[in-house]
């Protein structure tokens, strides 16, 4: 057995009072765990059979140890190709209309008053059927995304109707969420979009305080929106439904030099409002949209990940439900996933969520095809199909990364655009490995059902 390349390790521990231990990662399967430093050395050395044979077989069980002649990466790539494969659900993201009230100065997107009309709502329908005949599928899930999704409700209720019904017949499973900005995310209309659309997660981006937000999540013709957006997040999270049926809201904060500042005060202002235990929080760095210099104002990655250590740290502390550690990913986002499709409110599909109605990549090459034309014009090889091959050519950094399995390229978008597209994790990993050790710890329950070997080692749950 040799080590895994796709391993990541902390300093020792001895700094924060736990000495001659490190916590070591598998990117593999994701797995942390804290063992001796006597046995991270062993492992580096290779003198596994310093090793005891209980520690040894869970080392192999959470593939830190593979065989001595494997090819990682080809493994890596075989098993996301196969998991992709066996894929279950059919996941396709549905952008209804391509208007929106807002007029962040971060958006490729050019919006017009469109929405769709019942023919392209058939449309989808039937491209939808088409699709799940292609495999056998236990599921159907649908992401609305826009313009501002709700600006087309209408068309989600008619298209939700039509495929609750449709995955009822087939006896499939049905999941739906939405990317919304939450202005109008209404009490009355929350509980149609829950009891009626059966969309439980929603994702609002939130840009700081209102001195902040206010300045850039304006609408057209200028008025602040920040006050709206809070109300309804407070009304709609004390709904008797939201618990029921396990709605959650996810707080996006997209970030830049010109707002960090601002980070703090609101994850103070969500516990204020006692938010704490009914929304999600996470933090993204603003990028370029297709050459519009949106970056221009990006932090520096480490920077950022600096900072985003004391903003889930702050988040911990306050009670807000943060992600510390990524998961194993099989598939880097729907971009390669051959049967997982954008429809846009004029019937056009693509392959990314941020190519529909934006000026670099709403047509041409981007362009898989139109859902009212014969699908032998569908070009199979737009934009981002390839991703792949990209992957495998060594084309980005990511073939020789050891964070592979867990990020899986980041972003094929970012990459076409010419921008490494590594996430914080990168350039934070210790400190998260060490912040997600110490939320567990504190956890009773986890504390529990700790797997732990007092010892030596101890895997990280
Ligand atoms: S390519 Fe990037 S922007 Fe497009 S869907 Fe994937 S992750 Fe999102
Ligand atoms: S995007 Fe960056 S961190 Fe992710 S696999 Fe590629 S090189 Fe590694």
């Amino acid at each position: 057995m040799k080590l895994s390349k796709y391993f990541l390790t902390t300093d020792t521990l001895d700094e924060v009072g736990i000495p001659n231990k490190r916590i070591i990662f598998s990117t593999r399967t994701a797995t942390s765990i804290l063992v001796d430093e006597s046995i991270y050395k062993d492992l580096i050395e290779s003198n596994l059979a310093n090793i005891e044979p209980g520690i040894l077989s869970k080392l192999i069980d959470k593939e830190f140890l593979v065989s001595e002649d494997q090819d990682e990466f080809q493994s890596i790539v075989t098993a996301n190709s196969a998991a992709k494969k066996d894929g279950k659900f059919l996941s396709m993201t549905i952008q209804p209309s391509a208007n929106c009230q807002l007029g962040c100065h971060y958006c490729g997107q050019l919006h017009s008053k469109h929405y769709a009309s019942d023919q392209v709502i058939e449309k989808y329908y039937e491209r939808i059927v088409q699709l799940l005949s292609d495999r056998e599928y236990r599921g159907l899930s649908i992401t609305w995304y826009g313009g501002e999704p709700l600006t087309g409700y209408g068309a989600i209720r008619k298209t939700s109707e039509k495929l609750i019904s449709l995955a009822n017949e087939r006896g499939m499973a049905y999941f739906s969420n939405m990317v919304t900005n939450g202005l109008s995310l209404k009490p009355s209309i929350f509980e149609e979009l829950v009891e009626v659309c059966k969309i439980t997660d929603y994702q609002i981006t939130i840009d700081g305080t209102a001195e902040s937000h206010d300045k850039r999540r304006i609408t057209k013709s200028g008025e602040s929106t920040f006050d709206l957006i809070m109300k309804n997040i407070c009304d709609v999270s004390q709904m008797d439904i939201y618990s029921a049926r396990n709605c959650n809201i996810s707080v996006r904060v997209n970030i830049d030099k010109t707002n960090y500042q601002y980070v703090d005060p609101l994850i103070d202002l969500i516990r204020e409002k006692e938010l704490q235990s009914k929304v999600t929080m996470y933090f993204a760095p603003i990028v370029d949209f297709g050459g519009n210099d949106a970056g221009k104002e990006s932090l520096d990655k480490e920077f950022f990940a600096g900072k985003e250590i004391e903003w889930l740290l702050r988040c911990y502390e306050n009670e807000i439900k943060v992600k510390v550690l990524p998961s194993r990913t099989h598939s880097v986002c729907m971009a390669e996933n051959r049967d997982s499709e954008v429809l846009d409110a004029f019937g056009n599909i693509y392959a990314c969520w941020e190519f529909p109605y934006s000026e670099s990549y709403a047509q041409g090459d981007s362009l898989i095809g139109n859902l009212f034309l014969p699908k032998e014009t569908y070009n199979e090889n737009a934009t981002l199909r390839n991703w792949n091959e990209m992957l495998t050519s060594g084309a980005t950094w990511c073939k020789t990364c050891n964070h592979l399995p867990v990020c899986g390229g980041g972003c094929p978008k970012s990459w076409h655009e010419g921008t490494p597209a590594c996430p914080p994790f990168k350039f934070n990993y210790k400190d998260k490995l060490l912040l997600d050790y110490y939320i567990k710890k504190k956890n009773e329950v986890d504390k529990e059902n700790n797997e732990v070997d007092k010892e030596n080692i101890e895997v990280i749950k």
